[in-house]
């Protein structure tokens, strides 16, 4: 069976390590490689005893990261730092923004053809950051570039199914949009198997699906934000990357890319994925008026979101 090349970026971290192990758990990948600025070897050695098939390499600091690229058929992106106290979202954003660039600028030498899943907030600008570096370089494939907001899907099938009283994994809700607050936007109109939801489980669960990592934030009473449920649906996604990539038909996740579905530049949305990345960007398909008025909201805060990441490079 066909193995594929893994990299993690950030693989100490609280998102990291959860994730690298579920990715040394999936049967298609051969080659697991970590990399952080802190503490890989340890992580490394921890999780290079798990006994499955990956073969497990860390790779620490700077003067690694292109060893640690190079090869690489997916590249999983959740680097960051968290927001200390008197740091402004300004300089997290410049922080983040920063380690996003470093990061591609050593994928665009290393491994330009690597489909990226990028994980490290806030996504609605690292994504066109990320599109920037690769232009700028001459590198860029927007059919390789995906934001990922599966967690978004994940708590969405998870709510809905909870007040459809059903299996979550039978559950499909499309959320599209981006990943941060109004920009999330849950279609419980196209909900899957159809159903009817009243208009207050209506307000009740966008609200929700919204809000769903401050509800993490608060619960962990500054002990940082969702890492187990994303480091999940981080893999879950790399996990549908994969199978695209292995030739499987009909693999279709919603993602944040370079889209033409609505007047911004990315957008997220269902998307098809394939050997070549995403093979097809699907159409939002027919809204309701409540939708229609949070699209307008989320477009509004997207595209500032978007302008900001596009400067940060171009400045
Ligand atoms: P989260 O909860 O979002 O995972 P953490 O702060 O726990 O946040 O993890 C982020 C990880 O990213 C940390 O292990 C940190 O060392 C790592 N990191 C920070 N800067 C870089 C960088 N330039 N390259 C790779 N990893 C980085």
């Amino acid at each position: 069976s066909p193995g594929f090349k893994v990299a993690v970026l950030g693989a100490a971290g609280g998102i990291g390590q959860p994730l690298a192990m579920l990715m040394k758990i999936n049967p298609l990948v051969s080659v697991l490689h970590l990399y952080d600025v802190v503490n890989t070897p340890g992580v490394t050695a921890d999780i290079s005893h798990m006994d499955t098939n990956a073969v497990v390499r860390g790779f620490l600091g700077q003067q690694q990261l292109e060893d640690a690229l190079t090869g690489m058929d997916i590249v999983i992106i959740p680097a960051g730092v968290p927001r200390k106290p008197g740091m402004t979202r300004d300089d997290l954003f410049n922080i983040n923004a920063g380690i996003v660039k470093t990061l591609c600028e050593g994928i665009a030498k290393c491994c330009p053809k690597a489909i990226v899943n990028l994980i490290s907030n806030p996504v609605n600008s690292t994504v066109p950051i990320a599109a920037e570096v690769f232009k700028k370089v001459g590198t860029y494939d927007p059919k390789r570039l995906l934001g990922v907001t599966m967690l978004d899907v994940v708590r969405a099938n998870t709510f809905v199914a909870e007040v459809l009283g059903l299996d979550p994994r039978e559950v499909d809700v499309p959320v599209v949009g981006g990943h941060a607050g109004v920009t999330i936007l849950p279609l419980l109109s196209q909900v899957k198997p159809s159903c009817s939801l009243t208009p207050t489980e209506i307000d009740y669960l966008t609200d929700r699906i919204q809000n769903g990592g401050t509800e993490v934030v608060e619960a962990k009473t500054g002990a940082g934000s969702a890492t187990l449920s994303m480091a999940y649906a981080a893999a879950k996604f790399a996990d549908a990357c994969l199978r695209g990539l292995r030739g499987d038909a009909g693999v279709i996740e919603c993602a944040y890319v370079a889209s033409t579905v609505t007047e911004l530049p990315f957008f997220a949305s269902k998307v098809r994925l394939g050997r070549a990345g995403i093979e097809e960007i699907y159409s939002l398909g027919p809204l309701n008026e409540y939708e229609r008025a949070g699209l307008e909201k989320a477009k509004k805060e997207l595209a500032g979101s978007i302008q900001k990441g596009v400067s940060f490079v171009r400045k």
